[in-house]
């Protein structure tokens, strides 16, 4: 199973060490991986790369990464027979001679459907967590990084809200050492009292300097009362 391992300050750290280390700006697809459904056998091809880089990166708050050279498939897949839900990482079968493009990138409707399915099924332990965190990333993918007009409902801010809660509540923060992403989620859940206890939490004077600047860019949104997303000035 894919873990969620590379948390905002982390991500960014190795990021930026990559970027300087390569003027390489090609991405070249392998091979397409093959994925089964396992409810009804159907098959479909994956991109693979072989190479690619963060050349050109977007990041933001909620630990999204936007590369255009370096794209990766949803890590949860629909089934284009059945349309149930299934984890990409559990039904690889092999691969193909063809490339592809595919990624199976969800929508955050689908995102919620495939989160009630796997309730349904009992989904537990570091899958349910990961699930919870890629639905909140959904969400703001949805309603905030695609230029679209979609404005999220009272239901869908509930969701989003108990999911990013939930998901601080069952993820291991003991690695973490300074736990901005944290931060960052009680604030988008708007859980502002919670934001600041965590920011007040972090020793800032330790912090690097893009840390600094994410750690004020989080207090001063936290102050005005402001919870959606945003992008990194990095
Ligand atoms: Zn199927």
């Amino acid at each position: 199973m894919k873990k969620i391992t590379l948390f905002l300050t982390a991500m960014l750290a190795m990021s930026v060490t990559i970027n300087s280390k390569t003027e390489e700006t090609t991405m070249l697809p392998g091979n397409a991986e093959i994925v089964k459904c396992p409810y009804c056998g159907t098959e479909k091809e994956l991109m693979t790369l072989l190479s690619g880089n963060t050349f050109g990166a977007e990041y933001w708050s909620d630990n999204k990464r936007i590369a255009p050279m370096l794209p990766s498939v949803s890590p949860v897949q629909k089934c284009p027979n059945c349309g149930k839900y299934y984890f990409e990482s559990k039904n690889r079968h092999g691969e193909s001679n063809n490339t592809s493009f595919e990624r199976g990138e969800l929508s955050f409707p689908e995102w919620k459907d495939a989160y009630t399915q796997f309730q349904t099924e009992g989904v537990k332990g570091d899958d349910l967590v990961n699930v919870r965190f890629w639905v909140v990333q959904s969400y703001n993918d949805y309603f905030y990084r695609k230029s679209n007009s979609h404005k999220p409902s009272k239901e869908d801010f509930q969701l989003f809200s108990k999911l990013a809660i939930d998901f601080i509540n069952s993820f291991d923060w003991k690695p973490v050492q300074h736990p901005l992403l944290k931060a960052e989620l009680y604030r988008e859940a708007n859980f502002m009292k919670e934001c600041k206890e965590v920011l007040e939490s972090i020793p800032y004077n330790e912090l690097q300097d893009f840390e600094k600047s994410i750690f004020n860019d989080i207090k001063q949104r936290m102050e005005k009362g402001d919870n959606k997303v945003f992008k990194l000035s990095v």
